[in-house]
């Protein structure tokens, strides 16, 4: 016999975890299922990410979604409380540091004004203002740095996305262990999903959130959609040379994060993203970093780019703050951002023809922060029909159709 539920949602990362959630918790009356193949989530980008959140971003709608994330984040121990335990997620407000030398101050300047446009509190920082607060960093070759000083900063994401799918199901939401391999319609509608064991789910609504994956599911629905696996590689970086704790870069760096409030003490470590295209934060005791890659193939295996590291990250990073060439590899992993070709934004909404088919896809490297929000969104969207929240209309898949992108500029690597 079919399973039957008003929305089936393809994929139970932060993305499908986050819509069960919203639509339970907005409408406990609605039934919902999550379809997952994976409950482990060992490949799903959600688990594999670096949970990070900035509101720096060049479009409007991305940086009204990092205003209604941050608020999330900050309250997400009260909201997903379930049996009276809190979730604890972690989050550290340490801003994002953004540097840029004469060939890209411009750039920096007018994302800038974009931002502050926009009500984000970022900071437009002088070579000298840098070296000041970060007394570890290299500045003689840059020009100008901006830094989020409210919003931005990490947190645990797979505490997040556990605590998503645990208040979802206390709410009503079911989790269903299995692949959708098939998706009939029926004139303008999904009527039905075929799972790879062969059973069946009928549904009201179908909901694509089957991250990197998406298009290959979007395809059994006889959509195109540009968003396809792109691997990047976290390495967790120490800086203690032969188990010895170096004398120099731990104490700055160490202080600089860990005690930011003793009177004195320089800012805490940030979310670095330099102009030779890495970024490095702190993780516990180390930091972890990424690189822009020189080649970006779709699909490619998820194994990590160890190479990488020596040849690219470690020059960079010793360049930018000395203390660093002291640095140690100590492990690496790999996950695909669910990058959308097309305009690196999120797509978000219904199809124009198929109009039960919904998409949360495409998120480019920042769908962990904008999850909580993103699903908001669409239960909104789903339960009365148009957003009241956040308004995501920007990012309704009719402007791929139209070929109208809604360029995102602060694209992390
Ligand atoms: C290295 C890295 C760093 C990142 N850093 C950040 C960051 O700092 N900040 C940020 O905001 N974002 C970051 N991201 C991006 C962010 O992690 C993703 O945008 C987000 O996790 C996407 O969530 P999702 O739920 O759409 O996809 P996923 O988490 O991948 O979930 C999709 C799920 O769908 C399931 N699925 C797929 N196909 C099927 C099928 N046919 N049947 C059943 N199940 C299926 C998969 O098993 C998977 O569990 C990073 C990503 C990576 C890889």
């Amino acid at each position: 016999m079919d399973t039957i539920a008003d929305v089936a949602i393809v994929g139970g990362g932060i993305m499908g975890s986050a819509l069960a959630y919203w639509l339970t918790r907005l409408e406990p009356a609605v039934s919902v299922i999550v379809i997952e193949r994976d409950p482990t989530y060992s490949t799903a980008s959600s688990a594999l990410s670096a949970a990070s959140i900035r509101q720096q971003f060049t479009t409007e709608v991305n940086i009204r979604i990092s205003q209604a994330s941050i608020e999330f984040l900050r309250n997400a121990g009260e909201l997903l409380a379930t049996d009276g335990e809190k979730p604890q997620l972690g989050l550290t407000e340490a801003g994002y540091l953004y540097l840029a030398d004469g060939s890209g101050v411009e750039r920096l300047r007018q994302r800038h004004a974009i931002q502050t446009l926009h009500g984000a509190e970022i900071a437009l920082l002088s070579p000298t203002d840098l070296a000041s607060r970060f007394p570890w960093l290299e500045t003689r070759d840059l020009a100008a740095g901006t830094l989020g000083l409210k919003g931005e900063g990490w947190f645990d994401g797979y505490s997040l996305l556990t605590a998503l799918a645990r208040k979802a199901r206390s709410q009503g939401a079911r989790f269903l262990r299995g692949e959708v391999s098939g998706v009939e319609v029926q004139g303008s509608r999904v009527q039905t999903i075929a799972l790879a064991d062969g059973s069946r789910v009928r549904c009201g609504r179908f909901i694509n959130a089957a991250g990197p994956w998406a298009r290959s599911v979007a395809r059994l629905a006889g959509v195109d959609l540009p968003v396809f696996g792109r691997r990047r590689t976290v390495y967790v970086v120490s800086c203690r040379a032969r188990g010895l704790r170096d004398p120099t870069l731990p104490e700055a760096l160490h202080a600089a994060h860990v005690d930011a409030a003793r009177p004195g003490a320089t800012r805490p470590f940030p979310l670095l993203i330099d102009p030779s295209g890495f970024w490095i934060r702190p993780e516990g005791n180390a930091f972890i970093a990424g690189l822009v890659p020189e080649e970006d193939p779709d699909d490619a295996p998820l194994d990590p780019d160890y190479d990488g590291f020596e040849s690219r990250l470690w020059p960079a990073l010793a360049a930018r703050v000395p203390a660093f060439e002291a640095a140690r590899l100590e492990r690496a992993w790999a996950g695909y951002y669910d990058m959308n070709v097309f305009d690196h934004n999120g797509i978000v909404g219904f199809h124009p023809e198929v109009a039960n088919l919904g998409f949360m896809n495409g998120f480019s490297g920042h769908g962990m922060q904008q999850g909580p929000v993103v699903g908001q969104a669409m239960a909104e969207l789903i339960l009365q029909g148009r957003f009241t929240t956040v308004d995501l209309q920007p990012l309704a898949y009719e402007r791929i159709l139209a070929r109208r992108p809604l360029l995102e500029l602060n694209v992390i690597g």
